[in-house]
């Protein structure tokens, strides 16, 4: 029971290193988010010998009597912070509660309707080289190419000519908000049921400051570790008692073996702090940073280098920068942001005209940045640094001295040691 740094020096000095460099860069990528000490405390923690296959009270393993608190309160928190009725908690990430939920609601060769993965989808709607785009029949929907937004129109006019199983509504690229309802009435002229994918923006919704697709959806899906800030982990919740039962076996034993007790236990601590007046002040500083952001990259500046912002703006927690027509292309923006120590990611715009490697776009989120205590006034100040940065011409040295002055500002895990 030597320490890690006796054991294996090699993987101790990347924490270590990793710790320095979550600490000294911008997090914003929209995907990702610093959990709480707790929640680490959890994941790191005895939880992870235990075997614990089946679900609270009917287990297949001895010895599972405090894993079963940690499940139900998991379970009762998820439930009581989204308002469901039923909630599996067991999924270990966002694409196995996905597989999980085709499980449960359809048969391989049903016909899936889902968002396009090059227009802000996830590989798990339907891809053609994923499990969902192998195992189902795919017809995708997109964005308007003039607006970037979702045509209802169109979605009802592919519904309608291809009668789908199942229609999903969610997505990992998009700036804006979902019109459940209408996705809702769809579903319901064709038949199909409607599962909403609500990975990016579960936070937003938790908080209340995003519609619910709770009251909508047949089945709603998400992680836990976007904007929620919790564990690695999937979820999926459910008003109807029956698909609950399929979700269930869906997921053990159709998907899954034994759960990841360590993490589920730092799940349920992860949504008690959800329900926290703290929880709802940072959702609304991650949405108040993304739209200071989106108004800075729509400024005269910006505009004359030929940079744009998708749908002009942003009602969630991400901005979608469009490069097709400045000098830079996404990897070069993404390289040229880390190199002044802020990270984000690349991504594709709908019929972009360069690779997939290289894209003409940038995703950028604020959930990371809001968790470390950014405000309006560093968020100003980190829009302001990503536009120059964007423009042609960037002083780079001082960039990276602003960049610094902020992550000193905000000091991420001052009292950890990895
Ligand atoms: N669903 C959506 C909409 C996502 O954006 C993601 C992750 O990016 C996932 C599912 C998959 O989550 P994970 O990476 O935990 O498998």
């Amino acid at each position: 029971n030597a320490p890690l740094s006796e054991v294996d020096p090699e993987i101790a000095e990347v924490l270590e290193r990793e710790l320095n460099r979550q600490r000294g860069f911008l997090e914003m990528i929209a995907s990702e988010n610093f959990v709480p000490v707790s929640v680490l405390q959890s994941q790191g923690s005895v939880l992870t010998n235990k075997y614990a296959e089946g679900y609270p009270g009917r287990r297949y393993y001895g010895g599972c009597e405090e894993v079963d608190v940690a499940e139900s309160l998991a379970i009762e928190r998820a439930k009581a912070l989204f308002g469901a009725e039923f909630a599996n908690v067991q999924p270990h990430s966002g694409a196995s509660a996905n597989a999980a939920v085709l499980h449960a609601i359809a048969r391989p060769g049903d016909t899936l309707l889902g968002l396009a993965l090059d227009q802000g989808g996830h590989l798990t709607h339907g891809m053609k080289i994923n499990f969902s785009g192998r195992l189902y029949d795919i017809v995708a929907y997109g964005v308007d190419p003039e607006t970037s937004v979702i045509d209802m129109d169109e979605v009802r006019r592919l519904a309608l000519e291809h009668k789908p199983k199942v229609i999903i509504a969610g997505w990992s690229a998009y700036p804006r908000q979902l019109d459940f309802a209408a996705f809702r009435a769809i579903a319901d002229e064709v038949g199909a049921l409607l599962w909403v994918d609500m990975a990016h923006f579960a936070g937003l919704v938790a908080a209340g400051v995003h519609p619910s697709p709770i009251p909508h959806a047949h089945v709603v899906s998400t992680t836990v570790h976007k904007t929620i800030g919790g564990p690695r982990s999937g979820l999926i919740l459910t008003n109807d008692e029956g698909l609950a039962k399929k979700i269930n076996t869906a997921v053990f034993p159709g998907q899954q073996g034994g759960p990841l007790m360590h993490v589920i236990a730092a799940k349920a601590t992860a949504f008690k702090l959800a329900m926290t007046p703290e929880f709802k002040e940072r959702q609304e500083r991650t949405l108040r940073g993304a739209s200071i952001l989106a108004d800075r990259l729509t400024q005269d500046d910006v505009k004359n280098a030929g940079i744009a912002v998708r749908s002009g703006g942003t009602d969630v927690h991400l901005v979608l920068v469009d490069l097709r027509d400045a000098e830079m292309d996404g990897k070069q923006a993404e390289d040229l942001l880390h190199d002044i120590h802020i990270t984000v990611n690349r991504n594709a715009v709908p019929n972009d005209p360069r690779p997939p490697m290289v894209t003409s776009g940038l995703r950028i989120g604020t959930p990371a940045l809001a968790t470390r205590g950014f405000g309006d006034a560093e968020f100003t100040e980190v829009a302001d640094i990503i536009a120059l940065a964007l423009i042609p011409g960037a002083d780079v040295e001082a960039l990276r001295a602003r960049v610094a002055k902020l992550a000193d500002a905000f000091p991420l895990y001052p009292d950890l040691q990895q």
